[in-house]
């Protein structure tokens, strides 16, 4: 697979795509330091995003392992 930079696609939305865009804070831009707990026994990942800066935390994002 390619790697595709700075254009997203229509339809398409990659993970990567949506990592980036939450990669820095929409408060004050700083990237965010992400935590990733695995739930092995249920197949899911939880994703948190906080900002250093000013210590908010994004909403947790939940992934379901395959
Ligand atoms: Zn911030």
């Amino acid at each position: 697979m390619d790697l595709q930079k700075g254009i997203p696609s229509d339809k398409e939305t990659t993970h990567e795509d949506v990592v980036k865009s939450l990669n820095t804070c929409c408060l004050c831009g700083t990237s965010l330091e992400f935590t990733h707990v695995t739930h092995a026994d249920v197949h899911r990942v939880q994703e948190a995003a906080k900002c250093p800066s000013c210590g908010i935390q994004t909403k947790v994002n939940t992934f379901i392992l395959q």
